[in-house]
């Protein structure tokens, strides 16, 4: 039996299985939905338009990525996590 590695989501902070779990991660091109890749620094969010919301508005993807977000990259991110989760 392997267990499943878990993860925080930023947005509500409970531990959920990675694979419920969208990551974002930092890359030298910006920050940007990880589609498997691995890529960078990384954050994991639910796939729960709430925890969305709640990671991009009170900054915690940003904090957790130590890096800052202008407000249009908030709104193009959370476009981007949206359609990840909807994508499984
Ligand atoms: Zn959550």
């Amino acid at each position: 039996m392997t267990r499943e590695p878990e993860r925080s989501c930023v947005g509500c902070r409970e531990r959920a299985p990675k694979a419920e779990l969208v990551r974002v991660a930092r890359t030298p091109a910006g920050v940007r939905v990880d589609h498997g890749n691995g890529l960078g620094r990384g954050a994991y969010v639910h796939r729960d338009p709430a925890c969305v919301v709640a990671a991009l508005r009170q900054g915690a993807l940003a904090n957790a990525l130590r890096t800052g977000l202008a407000q249009e990259e908030l709104a193009r991110l959370r476009k981007e996590i949206e359609e990840a989760a909807q994508a499984i």
